[in-house]
């Protein structure tokens, strides 16, 4: 394996090196014939990478992880994670790697990750690798993600290998590589607890504390207060979900992320018709993972974290279980303050009208979106249109005209204004048909519906000729069909 360096590649390997007892030092596996098939170019350059650099055989070297630059320390991380409800005392990336930390343009430490770079340790029955399909949709919606205002990992590139990868059928294989703030997941402290050493699970929370803050209080216990910060960033970023209508479909404690960020586009989908109990996942018979289930859950999955932390939050177990109760009691609250203050942007509202107002119109209107089954996205946009004068393209969307007309003129009487609305409700998201087509052709080499795709996508509130077609529904027997299979 090479060890050339670039000149301005410098990874890091703090997690690594802090951590060696969460990590099993690990080679990512070659590449028969790697093409880069899409390379996020603003991205390498917040990250102060040469995208031309990054397009050449020695820069798509790195991207599939053959490169390693000096100093870093490749590993596949260790963690543990409820699947489902039933615990895994040991998951791990069975198929990813963390090739280490890079600072970015503005200082910020940032983690870069491979996915379908080969079996690891932890591959238990698997083979390790990543079809093209599922990379390039975890590329096109964590970027859509993204421009939506929504934490996330980010994509950087997908490679192709050239090695086919078994599923029902052959399929060409890829690597993603993938940025985040870390990897650091509830599953991290689930598998750190579990050793039973206590001096580990420390330097895990120190580590933690050092990426993700929050700056150390005066008064606060500085292990309570990153679980208080936790809480917080999950219960607001939840919220945004639903309020752009994202229903992740694989939310196991392994996929929660201690930074907040959205992680692991597996089976995930935007809604279309409105309705809380929508599951695309075709294995979530249960609908644990529901549209409308999400925010339960995210508590659900804080309350694992909050059962590994106890021995750092108090000697005395049950004050400890009595502090991180506390915390987890600030969910409902913090999600709900989340979700209106989205709400009253969506609606156009400004401050004056009150909280209980937008709480009850807004509660008002999801009955009648549910009712309906009125596509989210489209409905929420021509409100916009509705709010500078013309409730045609809004009544359009929905049957119950009277009911509708009797929300409206509640709605109209805030003076809503629909400048506002255009900023925070997209034309542009990742339709469900729409990733599926890009990804048939991706998968056959045709990568020109993927990035229309994304360039409708990445840009979600401008509106822009031509690009009807991605700002419509699915037809409604395709909609109904819909299901998506969990990213492997
Ligand atoms: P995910 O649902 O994609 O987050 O994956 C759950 C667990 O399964 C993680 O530990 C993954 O590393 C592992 N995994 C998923 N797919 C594969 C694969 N093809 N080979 C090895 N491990 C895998
Ligand atoms: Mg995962």
């Amino acid at each position: 394996m090479s060890v050339l360096t670039p000149p301005d590649v410098v990874l890091e390997a703090r997690f690594a090196r802090e951590l060696p007892e969460l990590g099993v030092p690990w080679q990512a596996v070659d590449a028969p014939d790697p093409r880069l098939l899409l390379l996020n170019e603003g991205l390498a350059e917040e990250l102060g990478l040469d995208p031309r650099w990054l397009s050449s055989p020695e820069g798509v070297r790195l991207l599939i992880g053959r490169l390693v630059p000096e100093g870093a320390s490749p590993v596949a991380q260790a963690y543990a994670g409820h699947q489902f409800g039933g615990y895994s005392p040991r998951l791990g990336d069975g198929r990813a790697l963390l090739l280490g930390e890079l600072t970015d343009r503005e200082g910020r430490l940032r983690d870069l990750h491979l996915k379908g770079s080969g079996r690891t340790p932890f591959a238990r029955g698997g083979d390790g690798l990543a079809a093209v399909g599922p990379m390039l949709r975890e590329y096109v919606v964590s970027e859509a993600m993204h421009a939506l205002g929504i934490p996330t990992t980010r994509s950087l590139a997908v490679v192709a290998t050239g090695r086919p990868v078994v599923r029902e059928r052959m399929l060409p294989g890829a690597v993603l590589s993938r940025v985040a703030s870390s990897h650091l997941r509830v599953g991290t402290f689930q598998y750190a607890r579990a050793t039973g050493d206590l001096e580990l699970l420390r330097r895990l929370a120190d580590h933690a504390r050092d990426r993700h803050g929050p700056p150390d209080g005066p008064s606060e216990q500085p292990y309570l207060a990153l679980l208080r910060s936790v809480v917080a960033s999950q219960a607001e970023l939840v919220a945004r979900w639903m309020l752009v209508g994202f229903v992740h479909g694989v939310m196991n404690t392994d996929n929660t992320t201690i930074s907040g960020e959205t992680i692991d586009y597996g089976p995930c989908a935007f809604l279309e018709a409105f309705d809380p109990r929508t599951v695309y996942s075709s294995i979530d018979d249960q609908g644990r993972y529901a549209y409308g289930n999400q925010p339960v859950i995210a508590r659900w999955n804080l309350a694992r974290l909050a059962e590994a932390l106890l021995p750092l939050l108090d000697d005395d177990e049950s004050r400890a279980v009595e502090l991180a109760t506390e915390c987890l009691e600030a969910f409902p609250e913090t999600y709900a303050g989340a979700w209106l203050r989205g709400m009253r942007s969506k609606l156009g509202l400004d401050g004056s009208a009150t909280d209980a107002t937008v709480s009850t119109l807004a509660d008002d209107l999801l009955q009648v979106l549910e009712a309906n089954r009125v596509d989210h996205t489209s409905f929420y946009r021509s409100l916009g249109v509705a709010a500078r004068g013309d409730t045609e393209p809004v009544r359009s969307l929905v049957l119950d005209r009277p009911a509708l007309d009797r929300w409206l003129a509640r709605w109209r009487t805030l003076a809503p204004d629909g400048e506002l609305m255009d900023r925070v409700n997209p034309v542009y998201i990742p339709r469900n048909h729409l990733v599926e087509e890009a990804l048939a052709a991706g998968t056959k080499g045709d990568l020109e519906p993927v990035t229309r795709l994304l360039g409708a996508v990445t840009d979600p509130y401008r509106e822009r000729p031509g690009l009807e077609r991605y700002a419509e529904p699915a037809p409604t027997d395709v909609a109904a069909a819909y299901l998506t299979f969990c990213g492997t």
